[in-house]
């Protein structure tokens, strides 16, 4: 049997890895700053988190959702504690097109409703629901047909006013969007979303799965707006590439048996993950120096000559060209060992490093841009 080819892979074949750093079978060793679309939150092989996994492996490793699990208690109470949302409940799951489609669930279940507002070039991945949701062209998205989804576009207030009103089930929206090439909602739109579900009973739903778990510098990108979506979904930083997702969801929403489901959220393995990620994430401040890191880094990076434009908060940065990307990515992976991502903007790179990575990495790949982009310009 072969492996169904839908996806285009990075050609380099990881052996070992440690921070931000991997090394392929011919031992060359490459300065990651995509972490596998944004899951390394806290580095490769981070000791801590080997060992706490190693040690869940050697009492009870694998065990499925049927019997109690302290674990899932400890998670919820330290995602709780350090997101600021500890009144909110945990439902988990396994990834973060799961996580979504449980988010959308829950609230058609709780209005009754059927009309979801989406925002134009989102993702929210590859469930029914979820690619329903997602506006990617790229992307083959069939229309999920029990419910009516309608996209909008980002940050536009008055297409918002035109189209909320008291039929609508649910808002989605990611804190950032990631795959579309690094779109911020503003403050503002996120307080009107907030206004307008309030006043007619629609569901607000934020994506956190790729800006949250403190990428953005901040535990959720949306706080920066200070507001408080009804359900929040969480996936990839979450368990540094353990699959483990989950739905954070306002007390209102009542749970009973039956309502969701799952044989693997939450089992053993993937809350020892989640756990030993969350713990390094407070031991060694990492949200903050994600911020930190994150305003020099953004800065550095609009001083760089042939640069359109640096958008980003926190680690979540993207950088927009004039021209597609391709050959400086090749480059950039070719001569200089430094992966970074693309977005279905052509034009943009996409930076999701780890929260843990190094003054110094962040200056060798500035420099390796640099020459990259002077070797690029010089040949057209
Ligand atoms: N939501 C957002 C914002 C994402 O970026 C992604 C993945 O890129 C998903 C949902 C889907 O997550 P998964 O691939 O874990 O299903």
């Amino acid at each position: 049997m072969k492996t169904f080819d839908v996806y285009p892979l990075t050609p380099i074949t990881p052996v070992k890895a440690k921070g931000s750093w991997l090394w392929d079978n011919k031992n060359e060793k490459y300065l990651d700053l995509y972490g596998g679309h944004a899951v390394i939150s806290i580095g490769h092989s981070h000791p801590y988190y080997v060992e706490k996994i190693s040690e869940q492996l050697n009492s009870i490793g694998f065990y499925s959702n049927s019997i109690i699990n302290p674990l899932q208690e400890e998670l919820a109470y330290k995602l709780g504690a350090l997101s600021g949302y500890s009144d909110y409940n945990l439902f988990l799951c396994n990834s973060g097109a799961e996580a979504n489609e449980n988010a959308l669930k829950l609230a058609s279940f709780k209005n009754e409703r059927k009309k979801i507002i989406a925002f134009e070039k989102s993702f929210h991945g590859r469930t029914s629901l979820s690619v329903a949701a997602t506006n990617d062209s790229s992307i083959n998205a069939e229309i999920n047909k029990t419910h009516e989804i309608e996209f909008l576009p980002l940050n536009n207030e008055e297409g918002f006013l035109n189209t909320i009103d008291d039929s609508v089930c649910a808002v989605i929206i990611e804190g950032i969007q990631g795959v579309a090439g690094i779109h911020i909602p503003t403050d503002s739109f996120l307080e009107l979303l907030r206004k307008k579900c309030d006043e007619t009973g629609a569901i607000l739903i934020l994506d956190e799965v790729q800006s949250g778990y403190g990428r953005s510098g901040k535990f959720f990108a949306h706080q920066y707006a200070g507001i408080k979506p009804d359900l929040i979904t969480i996936a990839k930083g979450m368990g540094n590439g353990f699959p483990i997702a989950g739905v954070l969801i306002n007390p209102d929403f009542k749970a009973k048996y039956g309502l969701l489901g799952t044989t693997f959220g939450g089992n053993h393995l993937a809350c020892a993950a989640a756990i030993a990620v969350l713990d390094i994430l407070t031991s060694e401040n990492l949200i903050e120096s994600a911020f930190a890191l994150g305003v020099k880094w953004m800065k550095q990076l609009k001083s760089i000559e042939g640069i359109k434009e640096v958008r980003g908060m926190g680690l979540m940065i993207g950088i927009e060209f004039d021209f597609p990307i391709a050959e400086l990515k090749n480059t950039l992976t070719n001569e200089h060992h430094v992966l970074v991502g693309t977005a279905s903007n052509k034009n943009v790179i996409r930076l999701l490093p780890a929260l843990n990575v190094k003054q110094e990495e962040i200056e060798l790949f500035n420099n390796a841009l640099t020459k990259s982009l002077t070797k690029q310009l010089q040949n057209t």
